[in-house]
């Protein structure tokens, strides 16, 4: 089979999607299941899913020709096979966590992915929340070592689109916990509840998109706690609804920051490179501080070093 003839099911799977959202919505507003739905918000939701379809078009060339660049330098070919397709899907799985983990780490990668948690609600429609930037963060260059081991671009496409179909399912507040196994493999409800939480506790927690093993190794796995209810949403909550304002705001944040008169070239970098919430004058907290300030320490914990108002 030809790599390029391999569809993109994250796109073909939106009737599914939307078929169960009103599933959804109408099974918890009958109390058959847990969860809530607000209107302007599932169609502020709706608007993010549509729009990221629409710059991941008008942006994909930039990913495309990058890959296919570094396609022409591989050092092996791999052909399609199931056993090849499982082997994109996990190590595509592996460069999603570090996608994700930097996405939350870094402002600018941030700036994009913030979209995403950008509702107060947590159910299927939270999961068509998605960014309009696409491949313009840069981030899809973390792609490039499996290109050039001999994975063609198609396969990888392929692949990212299964994980992101995987991930629909997990917004949800109707599932409570799965069987033990499960829990102990796959990305589920319950993890991703977490990964959506605003609770010092649970910041910067289970970055995985399939697999939560990822998150287990590498020290950044939380699991969800009773006596502790998930609060959804950012540190800093919107409060818009405004879907141009919920793709872009964080862009515009940063370049008002970037311009900002008196600042050191190393300062204006940090703007755009440092954790979410870095400032040079100590007026703004990151996620670390935050957990400091709450007496919770990070889950990966960094040496706390006299700093001055900065990290
Ligand atoms: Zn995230
Ligand atoms: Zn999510």
């Amino acid at each position: 089979m030809n790599p390029t003839d391999l569809p993109d099911v994250s796109v073909l799977a939106a009737p599914l999607y939307l078929a169960l959202i009103g599933l959804e919505a109408l099974r918890i507003r009958a109390g058959r299941w847990k969860g809530r739905y607000e209107a302007r918000d599932t169609a502020t939701s709706l608007t993010m899913g549509a729009g990221s379809v629409v710059a991941g078009g008008l942006f994909g060339g930039i990913a495309a020709s990058v890959l296919f660049a570094a396609w022409e330098a591989r050092l092996a070919t791999i052909p399609v096979s199931i056993g090849s397709l499982l082997a994109a899907f996990v190590l595509g799985d592996l460069v999603y966590y570090w996608q994700h983990r930097l996405g939350h780490r870094v402002r600018w990668f941030w700036a994009a992915h913030v979209t995403h948690h950008s509702s107060t609600h947590y159910n299927l429609g939270t999961a068509l929340r998605q960014s309009w930037m696409g491949p313009l963060t840069g981030l899809f260059a973390l792609n490039l070592p499996l290109v050039w081991i001999g994975f063609h671009p198609g396969m990888l496409a392929f692949v990212s689109g299964l994980n992101l179909v995987y991930q629909f399912w997990i917004h949800t507040e109707a599932i409570d916990r799965l069987p033990r196994w499960f829990e102990a493999v796959f990305n589920t409800p319950s993890h991703h509840r977490v990964h959506h939480a605003k609770n010092p506790r649970y910041l910067d927690a289970n970055y995985a998109g399939t697999l939560i093993v990822w998150d287990r190794w590498f020290g950044t796995f939380v699991p969800e706690q009773e006596a502790e209810p998930v609060c959804y949403g950012l540190v800093h909550d919107l409060d818009s609804y405004n879907p141009l304002w919920v793709a872009y705001h964080e862009v515009i944040a940063i370049a008002r920051d970037l311009v900002r008169p008196g600042l050191m070239p190393g300062e204006r970098l940090r703007y755009l490179l440092a954790p979410p919430g870095w400032s040079h004058d100590g007026s703004r907290q990151t996620s670390d501080e935050l957990k400091r300030a709450s007496g919770i320490v990070a889950p990966c914990p960094t040496p706390l070093r006299p700093s001055p108002a900065t990290t």
